[in-house]
């Protein structure tokens, strides 16, 4: 996956478009993320105890890779990522400004 945990990106689809997060956790596997805040979905949590009362609780759900760009750290741009292998190593570089990010 070209987004990893902790990766700001900018929502491009859905409805929250527009709104920019951080990736709180990446299921390559799916190519699912879950992004800090967005895609919100309402869970009911049932009384675990005798006198305590079942809540609603708002949690982020699991969205699709594709509907996300990597906001850049160096310029601040929604962008895509590209690659540049040097020394044997794999980085990722942002492919407005150039820099690994
Ligand atoms: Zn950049």
């Amino acid at each position: 996956m070209k987004v990893k945990k902790g990766d700001l990106v900018l929502i491009i689809a859905g409805k929250d478009k527009g709104r920019t997060g951080k990736i709180t956790r990446a299921i390559p596997k799916g190519l699912k993320i879950l992004v800090e805040g967005i895609n919100l979905k309402k869970k009911h949590v049932r009384p675990k105890r005798d006198g305590e009362k079942g809540q609603v609780v708002e949690i982020s759900a699991a969205m699709d890779v594709s509907n996300v760009k990597i906001v850049c750290p160096k310029c601040g741009k929604a962008t895509r990522v590209g690659y540049t292998v040097e020394k044997d190593i794999k980085k990722r570089i942002c492919k407005k400004c150039k820099q690994e990010i």
